[in-house]
């Protein structure tokens, strides 16, 4: 296929991509990322922890190198599939926060089927063209962010999210890396942050670096989610009532509160049992019912063991006089030293808040 050709498929793959409820999409080459230096610093910093995803020595060059994956890539296109965010807590008595992203079905389980169903009606549009392709939405080794700047979708912020003007940073990212060479868009060379600094001034455990980047080892979405070990005393305040990830330094950016554009057409469905979550009841949670309840939800990551974990710090940080007996009664059952360690933690400081304050 000549590329002149090529060029008249991209607007009518754009109009495609809408349909399916991906907002933004954009096209780059397959060539070498540029920002792949700032994330080989970070890995060697050690700020990666244990995301051992990105530190493996082959992803590593297949994040340098998109070509490594799939030898026949010519383009890579890049979309973003906007989703609502989710400023209140699960429910006014369980009083926890869970990131927006989590509030519907896993987008693991949701976007590669619409990538596939996209897939489709390019082969439709190009009959004749055997197509090659992967697809990804947070799966693959690529620097998804650093991949949507030079396909012109947006920015990175200061904040390490990447932010699409008129939307914000509530989207999720998807790329098929495919076998037709489009002509590349114009990367987004601006730096739309100027002067502010929200985002750093907000985040609880100052984990933003100068870079764009996060020292993750510090960051609550993850030590909520990826993290399978306790949580540092020295971090456990900082973590508030989080029970699953953290929106804070998106809640706190202009370009979230005062220039998203309002829509009401996210492919979006509520997840009930994420509505209504309060972290007591994951405290006597078994396997079967986490399983039963969460195996479609992004919540399923983290694992019951690193959930109870969470619902214990949040319930530690809220310090609810009422919740002292369930963590008692946890207590008196657990067997796993790190929760143990954790329910004392939690329990010290309910009965601290119960006694009188002699500055008041
Ligand atoms: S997600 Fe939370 S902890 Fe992580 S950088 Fe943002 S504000 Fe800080
Ligand atoms: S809060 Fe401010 S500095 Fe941070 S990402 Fe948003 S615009 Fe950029």
């Amino acid at each position: 296929m000549s590329l002149v050709t090529a060029n008249n498929l991209k607007q009518t793959i754009k109009t495609e991509a809408e349909s399916l409820g991906f907002s933004h999409i954009g096209f780059c080459s397959i060539d070498p990322i540029q920002d792949f230096p700032i994330y080989l610093q970070w890995i060697e910093d050690g700020y990666a922890g244990d995301l051992h995803y990105l530190t493996r020595e082959d992803a590593i060059h297949k994040r340098n190198n998109p070509k490594l994956i799939m030898d026949s890539a010519k383009s890579i296109i890049s979309l973003a599939m906007p989703y609502p965010p989710h400023l209140k807590k699960t429910s006014e008595t369980g009083n926890s926060s869970i990131a927006s992203y989590a509030w519907e079905k896993d987008y693991h389980l949701r976007i590669p089927s619409k990538l596939e169903i996209l897939i489709n009606r390019i082969h439709d549009l190009i009959p004749d063209k055997p197509l090659e392709y992967r697809i990804y939405t947070d799966t693959g080794p690529l620097l998804e962010r650093s991949i949507a700047n030079q396909t012109g979708l947006g920015w990175i912020g200061k904040n390490s999210c990447l932010l699409i003007p008129n939307v914000g940073s509530y989207f999720f990212l998807a790329e098929i890396l495919i076998n037709i060479e489009f002509l590349p868009d114009k990367p987004f060379n601006l730096d739309l942050c100027g002067t502010c600094t929200r985002c750093i001034k907000s985040c609880p455990t100052n984990c933003i670096l100068p870079n764009r980047t996060l020292d993750a080892t510090r960051c609550i979405s993850y030590l909520t989610i990826e993290n399978r070990s306790g949580i540092d005393s020295e971090l456990r305040e900082s973590v508030g009532e989080w029970l699953f990830g953290c929106d804070i330094c998106q809640q706190v950016c202009p370009w979230n509160i005062r220039f998203a554009e309002t829509s009401s057409d996210f492919h979006f469905k509520l997840s009930p049992e994420i509505e209504n979550l309060d972290p007591r009841t994951i405290l006597g949670m078994e396997h079967d019912q986490f399983k039963k309840t969460f195996h479609e939800n992004p919540l399923y990551r983290a694992k019951l063991r690193g959930l109870k974990r969470n619902a214990i710090v949040a319930l530690g940080n809220a310090k609810r006089t009422e919740d002292l007996r369930i963590l008692e009664e946890t207590l008196t059952n657990e067997t796993d030293k790190m929760l143990i360690e954790l329910l004392e933690w939690a329990i010290c400081r309910l009965k601290a808040a119960s006694l009188p304050d002699i500055n008041a």
